[in-house]
């Protein structure tokens, strides 16, 4: 069954980790073995893996995306968010992460990020879960 994850962004741009909301996604299906799905229904945000022990790794990659793709350039879509448009595309707007002994079976300094890039909104990440129980 399709899950939904609820995220509520507090910024116009932010990393938000939704491993352990991702990994109750799991507990509740009872998977023991398997992959889970997770996309994001938006066209400025994305969702991508990376390292969740040190906050400078999120604020150095929302940086670096920033100076990559400024909010003022000579973009064509007259809604004024190209920016967010172009970051999303660049993080990709799904994960999978394989499910072992009924858990996420993720590195050790690994977490899944929500990346918001024209917030503050409500966002929805879509999980799907399947395997063996
Ligand atoms: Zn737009």
């Amino acid at each position: 069954m399709l899950q939904r994850v609820t995220v509520h962004t507090g910024a116009k741009c932010e990393f938000i980790d939704i491993t352990s909301a991702l990994a109750r996604v799991v507990a509740e299906s009872g998977i023991k073995e398997g992959v889970l799905f997770a996309t994001v229904p938006h066209t400025t945000a994305g969702i991508t893996l990376n390292e969740n022990a040190d906050p400078a790794v999120r604020a150095d990659i929302e940086k670096t995306l920033s100076r990559l793709v400024p909010d003022l350039a000579d973009y064509a879509h007259a809604e004024g968010n190209s920016a967010a448009h172009v970051k999303a595309s660049l993080v990709g707007s799904s994960v999978i992460v394989l499910i072992s002994e009924g858990k996420l079976a993720l590195g050790r300094w690994q977490g899944v990020y929500l990346c918001e890039f024209d917030g503050p909104r409500t966002r929805e990440v879509l999980v799907r879960v399947a395997g063996l129980k």
